[in-house]
């Protein structure tokens, strides 16, 4: 049996499972498909700062639009990490379409103002 905390909501239902089609401790339908989905292509949605070149910020926080493959998102923190902005930077701004292939785009989700 392995234990899956569920992660959808604050709830944070312990669920069990024995690895194939049985599974326990949810309580709602969205911690079963989140229990499936653990099992078999497990993802989450990247979360991290880039580079800012003449703000009054030396980072922006950025983050994938949609959940990705957690087999992928080494190799998507590499892609980030090289990634600089100049100021002015919008909120939302689209900075990398369909990271990865995944249909995901990564974006900023923060205002930096330039100097
Ligand atoms: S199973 Fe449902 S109620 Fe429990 S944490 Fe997941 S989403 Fe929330």
């Amino acid at each position: 049996m392995k234990e899956i905390i569920c992660i959808v909501c604050p709830n944070g239902c312990h669920l069990i499972t024995d690895g194939a089609d049985r599974i326990e401790g949810y309580k709602c339908e969205r911690g079963l498909d989140y229990a499936k989905a653990e099992m078999t292509n497990p993802t989450r949605v990247l979360t991290s700062t880039i580079r800012v070149v003449g703000g009054i910020h030396r980072r922006c926080s950025v983050k994938t639009d949609r959940p990705i493959s957690k087999v992928l998102l080494m190799e998507a923190m590499e892609r980030v990490n090289s990634l600089e902005v100049a100021a002015p930077v919008e909120c939302g701004h689209v900075l990398i379409k369909n990271i990865m292939g995944t249909e995901a785009n990564l974006v900023t989700t923060r205002e930096v103002a330039g100097i």
